[in-house]
């Protein structure tokens, strides 16, 4: 959309890891997702009132870690099918008094084929009947050797109920994404991802952006989709207006035109004319190809009522 400089390698700077949380149903995605919340506010801002905006950060030891805030694949698939490629780390969950079950071969199966390394964490070992070494057997038949037993998989047995082994998991992911490198420049044009959006009574049109890279700043020029606009505010997950957002932050825009979907690409732009522009283009695109579709059904239906003998 808009052409940059490619980023020097002095200009790339560390960022934080964006996490997603995958399991199958009942085995404590949410829980996790609320206790990791709940136990590791972004230091200095304890006392933040939290809202779900859809991902939201951490702080272990001075580093940040970004949680999408959706637990479940289809925000994973919905985001990756349009082209975003927005999670570092992925986090399977397995219930230790279950075990592994289909969503959580399908989640295995998505980390896999997005590339996106795995941490699995086995939780509900507050319970009883939890069989952590039952759980870890269960893995290694589906090619997560752990590496208790040898092999590349990092497994934290964890309970989302007391909070033990949360840490530990926090700590792991640290350690994943220190081998991952992840670097991004602050210092251009932001681009992102629509986490979420909706459309809000007093606000108007409201959508996550999660950056990927750049820095997004209140007055930018935006475009994500067909939609566009300038951003007239930013919050971010504790409620807290700001005028900057960094790379792997998310945080809560408004001022778009309408609503984006989740999954749309957001670019910062130089001109305000220019997105507007661009998304008016996409838009008579996005008709055109409706357009087509519908006379092709009118021309098919024609078809049916000759065949029919009805004309
Ligand atoms: P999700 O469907 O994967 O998001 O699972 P939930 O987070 O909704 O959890 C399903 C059920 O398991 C709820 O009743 C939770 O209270 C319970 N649960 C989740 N984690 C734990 C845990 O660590 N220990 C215990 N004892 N119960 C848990």
């Amino acid at each position: 959309l808009i052409e940059e400089a490619p980023d020097t390698e002095e200009q790339l700077l560390k960022r934080p890891p964006i996490v997603t949380i995958m399991g199958h149903v009942d085995h404590g995605k949410t829980s996790l997702l609320d206790k990791i919340r709940q136990s590791k506010v972004t230091e200095g801002e304890a006392g933040g009132i939290t809202q779900h905006i859809g991902a939201y950060q951490v702080e272990l030891n001075g580093e940040k870690i970004t949680f999408i805030d959706t637990p479940g694949h289809e925000a994973f698939t919905a985001m990756r099918a349009r082209g975003a490629q927005v999670t570092d780390i992925a986090i399977i969950v397995v219930a230790a008094d279950d075990g592994i079950m289909p969503q959580t071969v399908e989640a295995i199966n998505h980390a896999k084929s997005a590339d996106v390394p795995i941490i699995v964490a086995v939780n509900k070992i507050d319970r009883p009947n939890a069989n952590v070494q039952k759980i870890m057997q269960e893995l290694t038949e589906h090619d997560l050797l752990p590496e208790e037993w040898g092999g590349q998989t990092i497994v934290v047995p964890v309970s989302a109920k007391t909070g033990e082994g949360i840490e530990k998991l926090l700590e792991m992911i640290l350690l994943v994404a220190e081998v991952q490198e992840l670097k991004a420049n602050p210092d251009r044009l932001a681009k992102g991802t629509i986490v979420e959006a909706q459309l809000d009574k007093g606000r108007g049109p409201v959508a996550t952006v999660l950056v990927e890279t750049g820095t997004l700043r209140t007055g930018d020029t935006i475009i994500a989709g067909t939609a566009y606009g300038r951003v007239r505010a930013m919050v971010n997950d504790l409620g807290k207006t700001v005028n900057e957002a960094f790379p792997s932050q998310p945080v809560e825009v408004i001022g778009f035109s309408e609503v984006p979907a989740a999954g749309d690409i957001l670019h910062a732009a130089p001109a305000d004319k220019l997105s507007k522009q661009v998304a008016e283009e996409r838009k008579d695109k996005q008709k055109a190809e409706m357009l087509k579709k519908m006379s092709k059904v009118s021309l098919d239906d024609l078809f049916n009522q000759i065949a029919e003998g009805q004309i």
